[in-house]
């Protein structure tokens, strides 16, 4: 019966635990042959030395109570290496007719496929949930019948639930903006008919009012009779960047709109100056010619400026640094404005102030900082400029006495594509110059700032560190 026992049995006899009956099954957990017959226990199997086994047998024999064992792990030699095996067994005590021990009769089966399988599910499942948590992906499971749903905290986060709370398939819909419904309900049921994923994007409105971006993925699960029973699915909250996506389509609008504006005018020009290109040379060839160069001017700064963003994006900004004598720099890069505008410019501070800095990008904030004060301060004609110094600092402020910033607007103008609204005034502009200007700066390790009040003007202003 032994010998063809589909299990693993094998019997000792006497307290040395002496090998009398063993089957291949048995020899198979051992990785022994025929030859181990006879021998005691710890002989045939040296590598038990150190591991639980033989005190266990012991205490069995002593005791005369069987022993069961659960998944007890065993090393077991194979080819000169110690190899895990884990094992469900029992040692079973045989009496004499006395009720002492004369034998111990094993029963074992070597269950180390199943142990491995269920550890390497659970690794599996701990990966998976480290991943998730790591990419704050929610994932569910839904009864279709019952629309009951198991989710993670992230899920429900998502849909704006506590973790604690209960969240059913019919939340989920009523968060949905009520136009993506029915649509994604469809886009559902195609994934059911052809066992297909099915992916969506959907706005929600959580309790509290607020509007977030749900990008959710799923894919049905069968019975064993092919009906849909349960849907598993993925979502991630995809709000920041269905906002970038947003602004770069917002933007792109207003650079084209700001390109055309001037193109326009160019157009326009040339038109005219077309037709009277016969005609002597009179004041309106030379006002067309100017009113053309004016407008390829802005032309050329606005696309400088989509230049000089794509360059912040790819981190390409590289800085030529010198010493130069910044008093002499504010007073030539303005000198533009004196001429053309009927704006007047003021200058103040030391005029031996020296940095050691990237003169040209500098150049383009200060330049940016004064357009930007002519811009905004049309109907005041003062533009102050003065150089403070620390002893490692050196700062630069350009005041203007117009528009003002809205309070809750100065937080922002620095931010990409940002443009504060004027009340009942438009100004043309990409919302790029002063995010230039703050890369410019932090490049510089310095610092970029402004005060304004609104009515009453905006002083910008920037701080270098003096040795750069
Ligand atoms: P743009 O002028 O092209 O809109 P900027 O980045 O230069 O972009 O400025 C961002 C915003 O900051 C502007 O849209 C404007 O609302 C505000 N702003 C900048 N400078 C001034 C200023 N001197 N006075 C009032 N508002 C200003």
């Amino acid at each position: 019966m032994v010998e063809k026992s589909p299990v693993a049995m094998a019997s000792l006899k006497g307290e040395n635990f002496k090998i009398e009956i063993v089957n291949d099954m048995v020899l198979k957990i051992w990785n022994k042959d025929r030859s181990v017959i006879g021998l005691p226990l710890e002989k045939a199997l040296p590598e038990l030395q150190g591991q639980p086994f033989i005190d266990i047998l012991n205490n069995v024999y002593q005791k005369g109570e069987p022993y069961y064992g659960l998944e007890d792990k065993a090393l077991i030699e194979e080819n000169g290496k110690l190899v895990e095996r884990y094992l469900n067994f029992v040692y079973q005590p045989i009496f004499d007719k006395d009720k002492k021990s004369v034998s111990i009769l094993i029963v074992a089966s070597d269950v180390t496929e199943q142990v491995n399988a269920r550890e390497s599910v659970k690794e599996i499942n701990n990966r998976l949930a480290i991943a998730l948590d790591a990419s704050k992906l929610g994932s569910t499971e839904v009864d279709l019948a019952t629309g009951i749903m198991e989710s993670n905290a992230q899920f429900k986060f998502n849909y704006g639930y506590l973790p604690d709370e209960d969240f059913h398939y019919s939340d989920l819909f009523n968060a949905m903006f009520p136009e993506y419904r029915e649509p994604v309900k469809a886009l559902v049921q195609e994934a059911i008919r052809t066992n297909g994923i099915y992916k969506a994007e959907y706005p929600v409105q959580w309790r509290d009012g607020s509007v977030h971006w749900i990008q959710a993925h799923g894919r049905p699960r069968y019975d064993e009779n092919g009906k849909a029973i349960k849907m598993v699915g993925m979502t991630a909250d995809i709000t920041d960047k269905k906002l970038i996506e947003q602004r770069k389509d917002d933007f792109l609008s207003v650079a084209s709109h700001e390109l055309k504006t001037p193109l326009t005018a160019v157009k326009a020009s040339i038109q005219l100056l077309n037709r009277i290109k016969d005609k002597p040379y009179s004041s309106t060839h030379a006002k067309l010619i100017e009113q053309s160069d004016r407008s390829i001017d802005k032309m050329c700064l606005l696309v400088d400026d989509l230049l000089n963003m794509s360059k912040m994006g790819q981190d390409q900004l590289n800085l030529e640094k010198s010493t130069f004598n910044l008093y002499e720099m504010l007073e030539n890069s303005c000198s533009h404005i004196r001429f053309e505008e009927n704006h007047q410019i003021f200058l103040n501070g030391n005029r031996k102030a020296e940095v050691f800095a990237d003169q040209n990008r500098i150049e383009q904030v200060v330049t940016n900082f004064v357009n930007n004060a002519v811009k905004y301060g049309k109907e005041s004609k003062e533009i102050q400029i003065s150089i403070e110094e620390t002893d490692d600092h050196i700062k630069v402020l350009v005041k203007d006495f117009g528009q003002g910033i809205p309070e809750a607007a100065i937080p922002f103008v620095f931010d990409r594509y940002y443009r504060a609204g004027h009340l009942g005034k438009s100004y043309s502009g990409l919302g790029l110059g002063l995010y230039i200007c703050s890369e410019i700066i932090k490049k510089h390790s310095g610092k970029i700032g402004v005060d304004s009040k609104l009515g009453e003007g905006s002083t910008f202003w920037f701080m270098l560190p003096k040795n750069g």
